[in-house]
């Protein structure tokens, strides 16, 4: 219950709450119901399973225990990113160049699926193209360049690279050694661009139940997912409640959870800036992403406030000082900001599986999971939920590449998982370090 608590403390003063007027809450379950698909969850992943099956002309009922994107697809830095936080590497390694191919392709459909659904459903979410990635020091300037080039080479995808001053053409910040620019991925209001996807869903003809946390699931031919005051069985489910899923529901899938880890990490939102100082700082309203172990993410909102990510808990308690010491840190970026107003702060976890790539697979016959985005779930998200629908009706190949994915347990399970990676983060900051 202690990451549920520090969850739903996290979501109290954020940008994205503040700045939607949700529509009154979905009725919670309290009746048995019979359908096709039962989704457990109501994120981007499972929103986007929901329509896709629904497109399809199957039933399906969603089970959400908060709210409609209250888990991290509310929360998150909106970054809608081509590619995988594990790098091209683990599919390279793993699958071979031919399935790796396959999988970037796959990343590209994803961002390109955000913008076909913003665009079909009429949904406005703020969608900005253009992404900086950014380097801060000689050594992580050379590994965004070989990035850079390797990516032109092997997948034809073109960033425009700057080093030295010419970086002040993309990015008003003293920090900077080297920059890559690429306007294929961008980025979003994310629980807009959520609540879209659930009217979406709905005007499918999909049932979202919210308030209705899926307590237990009996597994078999048929499935039976029991909530506080209802139950629904289905011949397909899928399991989209990421960090969440083992909290509310031990016993829904317990093979699942040592597979990932819930990752702590925080955004601050800062008092409007103003149109012309963006159009100073970021000239291309890119979102912006540095290339270290422990990332800075940021961009500026539709209505010109700095919206700063970065930081991380991997113990799932918050950092002390969170909201001084990522001002310090935005100031240090950006010096014109050093005394910017912040008016939210909040944060979420990221679901990190332990080679940083998706993880997806199936139990038994007809009980699918979606998790361990890792980081880069706004756009995977979608494309997932898309590859489970495809799978059940029958067309398989796409998943499997996933599905294929070697994915081993964080040594020492639940318990011991933190302070396994918590080493690991020593380790690559003391590598950053040089
Ligand atoms: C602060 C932050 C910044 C991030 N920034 C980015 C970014 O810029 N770009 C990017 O690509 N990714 C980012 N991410 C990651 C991204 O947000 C996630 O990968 C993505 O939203 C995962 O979506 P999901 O649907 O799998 O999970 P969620 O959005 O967490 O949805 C899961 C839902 O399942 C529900 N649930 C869980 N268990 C049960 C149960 N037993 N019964 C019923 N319901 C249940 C939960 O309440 C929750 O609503 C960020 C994440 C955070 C927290």
């Amino acid at each position: 219950m202690a990451l549920l608590n520090s969850d739903t403390q996290l979501n109290q003063n954020s940008y994205y709450e503040a700045s939607v007027s949700r529509p009154p809450a979905q009725p919670a379950l309290s009746e048995s119901l019979s359908v096709d698909v039962l989704v457990v969850g109501a994120g981007f992943a499972g929103l986007s399973a929901a329509i896709e099956f629904a497109r399809r002309g199957y039933s399906v009922v969603v089970l959400e225990a908060d709210r409609i994107c209250s888990g991290a697809s509310g929360r998150n830095g909106g970054q809608v990113i081509v590619g995988y936080a594990s790098g091209q590497e683990v599919f390279e390694q793993q699958l071979g160049p031919d399935l790796a191919r396959q999988a970037w392709d796959m990343s590209l459909d994803a961002v390109r699926l955000v913008d076909e659904r913003v665009r079909d459903f009429g949904i406005d979410c703020d969608l900005v193209k253009g992404y900086l990635h950014v380097a801060d020091c000689p050594r992580k300037a050379r590994a965004l360049e070989e990035d850079a080039a390797t990516m032109a080479k092997n997948y034809g995808f073109a960033s425009e690279v700057a080093a030295g001053a010419d970086v002040q053409r993309f990015i008003q910040s003293p920090r900077y050694a080297a920059c890559a620019f690429e306007s294929v991925s961008g980025h979003v209001h994310p629980l807009k661009y959520g609540l879209g996807l659930a009217q979406a869903a709905q005007s499918l003809g999909v049932r979202i139940c919210e308030h209705s946390a899926v307590l237990r699931l009996r597994r078999g031919k048929t499935l039976t997912a029991q909530t506080a005051q209802g139950s629904v069985t289905a011949r397909f489910g899928v399991l989209a409640g990421n960090y969440a899923l083992p909290e509310f529901g031990p016993q829904v899938a317990p093979e699942l959870s040592a597979r990932m880890m819930p990752v702590g990490t925080y955004i601050i939102g800062t008092a409007p800036l103003g149109a012309e100082l963006c159009r100073q700082l970021i000239p291309s309203d890119a979102a912006v992403c540095d290339n270290n172990f422990i990332l800075d993410y940021y961009r500026f909102s539709a209505d010109h406030r700095m919206l700063f990510g970065g930081r991380v808990s991997y113990t799932t308690r918050t950092p002390a000082n969170l909201k001084e010491t990522m001002t310090q840190r935005l100031g240090q970026i950006f010096p014109q900001l050093k005394n910017a107003s912040i008016e939210y702060v909040w944060g979420g976890f990221v679901d990190i599986s332990m080679n940083r790539a998706p993880d997806f697979g199936r139990l038994g016959d007809n009980l699918y999971y979606l998790q361990g985005f890792s980081g880069h779930g706004v756009a995977l998200t979608g494309l997932a939920g898309q590859l489970v629908a495809q799978t059940v009706a029958g067309q398989a190949e796409s998943f499997d590449v996933f599905a294929k994915l070697r994915h081993l347990p964080f040594p020492g399970g639940p318990l011991l998982r933190t302070p396994s990676l918590v080493l690991g983060t020593l380790y690559h900051r003391l590598r950053n370090a040089f």
